[in-house]
């Protein structure tokens, strides 16, 4: 994947409770409740939401659990080629 010239659009999916995202800094997939501003649980990285691809949201902690480690099974387990 190469650079994006632009910022991303808002994403609408963000005013759902939560997000499953993707660090950008540690690449740790991780569920987080936060609107303006991603903060990584693993990292500490900081980046205005609108700035962080959304993988997955829901209003539904369990959902959003489980499509967390889904989407990290399927990261993890990406094969190359
Ligand atoms: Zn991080």
């Amino acid at each position: 994947m190469g650079k994006r010239p632009d910022p991303l659009p808002a994403d609408p999916r963000v005013f759902k409770r939560y997000k499953v995202v993707r660090c950008p800094r540690c690449n740790r997939i991780q569920a987080v409740m936060a609107v303006k501003t991603f903060r990584c649980m693993f990292c500490g990285h900081r980046r205005p939401m609108r700035e962080v691809r959304i993988l997955y949201a829901t209003d539904d902690p369990r959902e959003a659990a489980e499509a967390a480690k889904a989407i990290k099974e399927a990261h993890f387990s990406r094969k190359p080629g």
